[in-house]
């Protein structure tokens, strides 16, 4: 087990740039998940830590080591492809514990960790099965335990559950936190999953045009997200964006956002409101008659326990998340109170967000 150290790490596919100056450090056992859209660079910054793609510049350290300039099978990692061809004339016991004869480990020990292995994955009553009759999730499991067996410094997957449907998905999620709380390896996890990265990560990487766009753990990217890219892209449906307006003098601690008054941390004597977008997610959002910043109710989402209510104001659309046994209309106004302690705001052109203490007082004046 081991820390996995990148710096200012590079890749260029003949001059298109893939992966730029990519910093960060996972811990001795942490689950580290790489979250971004198609074609972001997660991949590609995995196969460069695995070994697989040299890169253009920049150094990765494992447990201390550098090991930038060495071949994937000097590194003490184990890969996990989305796609992971288990050999289909071998039984479940053979495919686990080919690594270990490719290694020429003793048959007997081969044996042993094969179990070992199998009983912690809970695979062990199916060790003597073919692969080909076995369900994506065995499937998973056994490839799982292929990588397992060797015992190697760290996990690297790359969405390993990709394929699965969705019952399997949940399911394996969980069941891949749970082993990695028994085993403890430092993982690095790809996916383009925001509940995935959420449910197991640690720590999580969110990744946009091969730039790194926040590093945090799930809570700190969901509640402090420093670009308006990442509070987008985090949540279903993702946070609001509204837009501000006059209404703040210099030295003012508050900003009026239609008819209400929001207090904000005293703003840079050259940023006014307008170059600002105040960000909220729709959990903290809720009905409120007395509140003045007002709008008028375009529809509703069921969801069961809660409801999405969209409604179109002056400074933007906003969604609700609320009970689901408020009843609302299409085409009723209604007034909206923001949560002020769960506020954002970034800065519009950069997209970034200005550094907020908490925000005191409420969102309604
Ligand atoms: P996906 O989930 O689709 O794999 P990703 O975030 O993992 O996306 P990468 O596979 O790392 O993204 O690709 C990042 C960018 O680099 C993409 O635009 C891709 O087309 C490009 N790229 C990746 N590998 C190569 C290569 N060998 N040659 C040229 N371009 C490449």
């Amino acid at each position: 087990m081991a820390e996995i150290r990148v710096e200012n790490l590079r890749k260029e596919f003949s001059g298109f740039t893939a992966v730029e100056d990519s910093t960060f450090t996972v811990e001795d056992g942490e689950f580290f998940v790489m979250l971004g859209p198609s074609g972001c660079g997660k991949t590609t910054t995995l196969r460069m830590i695995a070994g697989l793609e040299l890169p253009t510049s920049g150094r990765i350290l494992l447990g201390g080591e550098d090991v930038t300039m060495k071949r994937a099978r000097e590194r003490d990692i184990a890969f996990v492809f989305q796609l992971f061809a288990l050999y289909p004339h071998m039984n479940v016991r053979r495919n686990i514990g080919f690594p270990l004869l490719a290694q020429g480990v003793a048959r007997s020990e081969i044996r042993a960790r094969v179990e070992e292995v199998a009983k912690l994955l809970r695979i062990d009553h199916i060790l003597d099965r073919p692969v080909s009759g076995l369900a994506g999730g065995d499937r998973q499991r056994v490839a799982l335990g292929r990588a397992i067996v060797r015992r190697p410094m760290c996990f690297l997957m790359d969405e390993p559950l990709g394929t699965l449907d969705a019952e399997f998905r949940d399911l394996m999620v969980h069941e891949l936190r749970e082993l990695h709380n028994r085993i403890g390896a430092t993982t690095v996890y790809v996916t383009h999953d925001q509940m995935e990265a959420m449910s197991m990560a640690d720590k999580i990487a969110v990744m946009n045009h091969g730039i790194i766009e926040q590093f945090g753990s799930p809570r700190e990217i969901y509640e402090r997200p420093r670009t308006m890219y990442v509070a987008d892209f985090m949540g279903s449906p993702p946070m609001n964006f509204l837009r501000l307006h006059s209404g703040l003098q210099k030295g003012d601690a508050s900003i009026r956002m239609g008819e209400a008054d929001i207090t904000v941390p005293q703003l840079r004597e050259d940023v006014a409101p307008s170059d600002l977008m105040l960000g909220v997610r729709p959990e903290h959002v809720r009905l409120d008659n007395a509140s003045r910043l007002r709008g008028e109710v375009l529809g509703a989402e069921y969801l069961g326990t809660t409801q999405i209510v969209v409604v179109e104001t002056g400074e933007g659309t906003v969604k609700a998340r609320i009970p689901a046994s408020i009843t609302v209309n299409a085409g009723e106004t209604v007034g909206l109170a923001l949560n002020a302690s769960h506020l954002s705001l970034f800065d519009k052109a950069s997209g970034r967000a200005i550094e907020t203490a908490l925000y005191e007082g409420g969102a309604h004046g």
